[in-house]
């Protein structure tokens, strides 16, 4: 049987992509799967936080000690006021993750855009567009998901975010990680990856699936940022065939 909506087959023939015809369910009741323990926040390595500008390596290490204790009100406020590296001072506004605090898939990009910047959301622009049909295939909106970037403020001219904004920025990312809890996370490009994994090769040696350091942690999926599949559409198979891994790994992740 055909399960694919209307809109999921426009997604598939406008990615370019193979049709995915989902599992059947498997018959009788599923059991409740256990509740995913929060992944672990580690500390931030001081060797990675040294900051652009902005706060001292004794504030940026000070502040990473506090982190595990915000709830979402206070990461957001915390966010908001950040000064933990140089990308604060042209700003118009930090873009803190949105979405479903109880999700199942997590999904880092980059580092705002103009675009997301304006409307204080991320993913707000053309790239986000296309996450969204992304998603779409896989059976999920961005409202099922949380979305988040590696680095929350705005980079000038479109650059990519120093290393050291990236570390800066860090816990933040482990903070929504703990409080969201996901069963699997969804890397989208380089960047990302070099937050959450620590590696800096490139992305087409690091897709696949991959696990977080650290007990309890979740399962990661590392594919090409939305951004750079607007420019090479050729590689939007590639991607397909990393979403199949993030539907599978959430498939696995609820069995018992
Ligand atoms: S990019 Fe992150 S660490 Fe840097 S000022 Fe913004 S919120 Fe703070």
């Amino acid at each position: 049987m055909d399960r694919l909506t209307p809109r999921q087959r426009q997604v598939l023939a406008w990615l370019g992509l193979p049709r995915w015809v989902p599992r059947q369910a498997p018959t009788g009741a599923e059991p409740e799967p256990a509740a995913p323990a929060p992944a672990e926040v580690a500390p931030l390595p001081v060797a990675d936080a040294a900051p652009a500008g902005g706060a001292s390596l004794a504030e940026v290490v000070a502040a990473a000690e506090e982190v595990p204790a915000l709830d979402w009100p206070g990461l957001h406020a915390a966010i908001a006021a950040c000064e933990r590296c140089g990308l604060c001072r042209d700003r118009q506004r930090a873009v803190p993750g949105e979405g479903n605090r109880q999700a199942e898939l997590l999904v880092v990009g980059e580092a705002p855009g103009a675009a997301d910047e304006q409307a204080g959301r991320p993913f707000a622009g053309p790239s986000g567009r296309l996450l969204e049909r992304m998603l779409a295939a896989i059976e999920l909106s961005r409202e099922q998901v949380w979305l988040t970037n590696a680095v929350k403020c705005r980079p000038p001219e479109q650059r990519r975010p120093a290393a050291e904004e990236v570390a800066a920025c860090r816990p933040w990312l482990q903070r929504e990680l703990a409080l969201v809890a996901p069963r699997a996370v969804l890397v989208l490009g380089g960047v990302a990856a070099q937050s959450l994994l620590a590696r800096d090769e490139p992305v087409s040696e690091l897709r696949g699936r991959q696990r977080l350091p650290g007990d309890g942690a979740p399962p990661v999926v590392v594919s090409w940022h939305p951004a750079y599949l607007l420019r090479r559409p050729a590689d939007k198979r590639g991607a397909w065939a990393d979403l199949k891994q993030v539907m599978e790994l959430l498939r696995d992740e609820r069995r018992p």
